[in-house]
């Protein structure tokens, strides 16, 4: 009997992905998909609109994808199945998302002093939840500048380091994996091995992330190489790891579709046993 189909890592509106959650819930029923996660960056805003219309036959796991960095490396966590209403939790990815907007406007200013021609309205009105460089990025495909999202992820605008780009807080990473767990959460660490982003952390930083009590790694993740893919897959054995697979779906911002790559159903079952914070729906 085939196994379920579970993608455990999309982004909605209530983020940078362009599929509102209502919406993503339906597009992964029709996709074949058993088992949802929906891990917007730094909040818990799309959950309601997500469980609210979930299609008969479809799972939802309620997550985030929560900004971190490790030995000044950023990094994303993805927090599963947490308490939303803890209050140090809550607290921080209000600090996350406060620190968002901030950060866009400070490169909306950028973009401004350099006479190009977008406004911190227009890029606040492209987004539906927490504002994105995504949403930077689209304000400069309307405005001619770049031809699409991803040509405005260079070093030229708005890529990490770029010269339209500034910094965000971000959660010390081992403070987050234990503090999701202080939330009744578990914790996987989203896209370990996507070099192709920026710096990666060393294997020691995971090894530290595990005994911080990570649960699992993200070994297959459409911006891993096949190599990436198969050495984090024996480093997670290593660890004692579970894990895991997604499409890290974005909508229209990214090509990839849902259930790109899929999670075994074992590391599933693992991670909902272990989590006490809210119920998969
Ligand atoms: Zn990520
Ligand atoms: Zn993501």
């Amino acid at each position: 009997m085939p196994g379920l189909k579970i993608d455990l890592h999309t982004h909605s509106t209530a983020s940078d992905g362009t599929t509102p959650p209502e919406v993503l819930v339906r597009e992964a029923a029709d996709a074949g998909l058993d088992v949802l996660a929906l891990t917007d960056h730094d909040t818990t805003g799309g959950w309601e609109r997500a469980a609210a219309d979930l299609p008969d036959g479809l799972r939802l796991v309620r997550g985030a994808e929560i900004s971190c960095s490790r030995n000044g490396i950023s990094l994303h966590l993805l927090g599963y199945l947490f308490d939303p209403t803890h209050a140090a939790l809550a607290e921080r990815l209000d600090a996350l998302r406060t620190s968002r907007i901030s950060r866009a406007e400070r490169m909306v200013d950028m973009l401004i002093a350099d006479g190009v021609p977008v406004s911190w309205g227009q890029v606040r009105e492209l987004a539906d939840g927490t504002v994105g460089r995504p949403h930077i990025a689209q304000a400069l495909v309307a405005s001619g500048l770049v031809p699409t999202v991803a040509d405005a992820f260079t070093r030229d605008w708005i890529g990490t380091h770029g010269r339209y780009w500034g910094a965000k807080l971000e959660l010390d990473v081992l403070d987050a994996v234990r503090l999701v767990a202080e939330a009744g959460g578990v914790t996987v660490f989203a896209h370990p091995g996507a070099a192709s982003r920026g710096r990666i952390v060393g294997e020691d930083v995971i090894a530290d992330m595990a005994a911080a009590g990570l649960d699992g790694l993200e070994v297959d993740h459409p911006d891993h190489t096949p190599e990436m893919r198969a050495r984090l897959g024996v480093l997670a054995a290593e660890l004692g790891l579970l894990p895991t697979g997604s499409s890290d779906f974005h909508g229209a911002n990214k090509t990839v579709r849902l259930g790109a790559h899929l999670t075994p159903e074992a590391s599933y079952d693992e991670l909902v046993a272990r989590a006490k914070g809210v119920e998969v729906l």
